[in-house]
């Protein structure tokens, strides 16, 4: 027989099966004897009170053995000799999606114009240690996508709880803990993901698939509206429907899109800091106590929201026990986002503090860069493009289709500027900042190119420092502590998601202007986070396996 129970215990006793049994056998009339296993449906944190308890939702095996594995298994069948179709992106939404294709009977050919995980580790060392950002690997492109070198946070605002198991379900297939199945925020780890990201690559290549690294795709083949393959950078063409999961760091190619005229929109994202706290500090607010997290608690984790002004203000992927680490995908860039390893054991938390930028802020004037990076330098995209375009043509597209792109490259262009011209990235104390004043020393980081104490509420755009001030004040009256000098705010984060949505059509999922070809995850501007990616890559493996049946 096998019972469900909800169970409320402390944090001591939460991980302790023989604690578990006992404490079922007593709650519920069983014979301790008789149960053999009781497994975790679902585990999470009440910290709202002083003392703090953990919810569990078991199932009780009792005289039956449980089953061996806890995920469910996906079987993948063999598809060398099938249909093929082109993936372009091995980030969660391309990898998913190839994975998929298998499952639905169709040979994916995975492109990745970076490295596999495992010498894109080196390059991202390399970023740190020696400021150098190699512009085809990094922390957003390689194997894995943005998704390898991130916190792998798993949990998402989705309300298809089907489509998240199983996405849950194929990362533990492929070496994730079985923890992500239960746990209310289920965390992968820095440390732990290229394994998983390694092992779904061996299954696309023993079922058939291909994978090919260092393969840029420079251009699509299309005719009479109908997209035919790609074409790479060393010169092959690969025939086949197109899936394009190229992420929203991907400049190229929505600069790509914008030069030939295929339809792309722009899109609102949110732009701020990361902001640091010691992670004791997190862990004595959030957990009520002087002595933090104790032996058995997490590093703690934290979510606010305000409104201020017309824009929400709120701190975004948040890294208990993490790193901040810089996410430069190009040259004279200074981008910053956050990680953490599966302890979560840093001496640090962080996370994006940000603003809600919309189109037509941008558009508008109402935002604005202090710093604008030369018209010729945003001419030279496109014409290295296309040629033909006429000087009115790039105007045109640089005011209102690319907009908050070029926002996003100039405040990137002035953080590089304002760090000393490497990696050391422009900070500031959150006191001083709200407080208007340039921060006479910094505290001790986790990031490792180093900060360079700069007035970020003088050069920041007024639009962000103002209402970030005003949202820091909110989130410290309501969270006493947590507004303070102890933190470090480091400049600037402004990748939160894509600043252009690659229109597709609902139904069918594809482009709307050209068949065949099903723009994907998070650079198309359908997803965001890992597991809405790779759920978004399902989706559009599934409507082009239909497409093709
Ligand atoms: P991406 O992951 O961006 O993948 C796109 C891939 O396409 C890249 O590998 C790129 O190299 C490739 N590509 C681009 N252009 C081309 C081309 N022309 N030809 C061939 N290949 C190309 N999300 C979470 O849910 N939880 C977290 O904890 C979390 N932490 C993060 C931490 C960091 C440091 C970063 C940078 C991101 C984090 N994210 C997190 C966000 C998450 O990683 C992304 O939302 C997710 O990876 C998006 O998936 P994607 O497949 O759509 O795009």
């Amino acid at each position: 027989m096998v019972y469900q129970y909800l169970l409320r215990v402390n944090p001591k006793t939460a991980s302790n099966e023989d604690y578990l049994k006992t404490y079922v056998a007593k709650h519920y009339g069983l014979d301790y004897d008789d149960i053999t296993t009781v497994r975790v449906l679902r585990k999470s944190i009440d910290a709202r009170q002083k003392n703090i308890a953990i919810n569990l939702k078991v199932d009780v095996y009792v005289g039956e053995p449980a089953p061996e594995t806890e995920y469910i298994p996906t079987h993948y069948p063999d598809v060398s000799s099938a249909r093929q179709a082109v993936v372009v992106g091995a980030g969660p939404a391309g990898l998913f999606a190839a994975l998929r294709l298998i499952e639905l009977g169709v040979k994916p050919i995975l492109i990745e114009r970076g490295k596999d995980v495992h010498r894109r580790k080196r390059d991202i060392a390399l970023t740190g240690t020696d400021h150098i950002v190699d512009p085809e690997s990094n922390y957003n492109f390689g194997e894995g996508g943005a998704g390898a070198f991130s916190d792998g946070k798993l949990y998402t605002r989705s309300k298809k709880r089907g489509s998240v198991d199983k996405i849950l379900n194929v990362l533990c297939q492929h070496g994730a803990s079985g923890a992500i199945l239960y746990d209310a925020h289920p965390h992968i780890g820095t440390d732990k993901l290229p394994l998983v990201i390694e092992n779904i690559r061996k299954t696309i290549i023993r079922c058939g698939g291909e994978v090919h690294f260092d393969t840029k795709m420079t251009g699509l083949i299309i005719s009479k509206g109908r997209v035919r393959g790609v074409e790479t950078a060393n010169g092959k063409t690969i025939f086949g429907d197109v899936i394009l999961a190229t992420g929203h760091s991907a400049r190229d190619v929505y600069r790509y899109f914008a030069a030939y005229g295929i339809h792309i929109e722009p899109k609102g994202l949110a732009m701020g800091v990361r902001l640091e706290h010691p992670s004791h500090l997190i862990d004595q607010i959030q957990y009520h106590s002087s002595e933090g997290r104790g032996s058995y608690l997490p590093a703690a984790e934290y979510s606010f929201v305000a409104q201020v002004r017309e824009r929400g203000v709120y701190s975004f992927c948040m890294c208990p026990g993490g790193f901040v680490v810089p996410a430069a995908s190009d040259l004279k860039q200074v981008v910053v986002n956050g990680m953490s390893p599966a302890n979560r054991g840093s001496r640090w938390s962080n996370s994006g503090m940000v603003v809600e930028v919309r189109p037509e802020d941008v558009m508008s004037g109402a935002i604005k860069s202090p710093y604008v990076v030369e018209p010729y330098e945003l001419e030279e995209k496109l014409r290295i493009i296309n040629a033909n375009l006429s000087p009115t043509k790039i105007k045109e597209l640089n005011a209102y289709i690319l907009p908050v792109l070029n926002l996003q490259e100039q405040l990137e262009r002035l953080c590089w500027l304002k760090g000393g011209q490497t990696q050391v990235a422009p900070a500031q104390r959150m006191v001083d900042f709200v407080n208007g004043k340039l921060s006479t020393n910094l505290p001790k980081t986790s990031y490792t190119p180093g900060l360079n104490s700069s007035p970020l509420r003088d050069w920041m755009p007024k639009f962000i420092s103002q209402r970030l001030s005003e949202g820091f004040q909110t989130f410290g009256k309501n969270s006493r502590g947590f507004l303070t000098n102890e933190a470090v705010m480091i400049g600037m984060e402004t990748r939160t998601s894509s600043p252009l949505r690659i229109t597709r059509d609902e139904e069918t999922l594809q482009h709307i202007s050209i068949k065949g070809l099903y723009p994907c995850g998070e650079g198309a501007g359908y997803a965001g986070g890992i597991v809405s990616a790779a759920i978004d890559g399902e989706r559009c493996a599934e409507a082009l396996a239909q497409q093709l049946s």
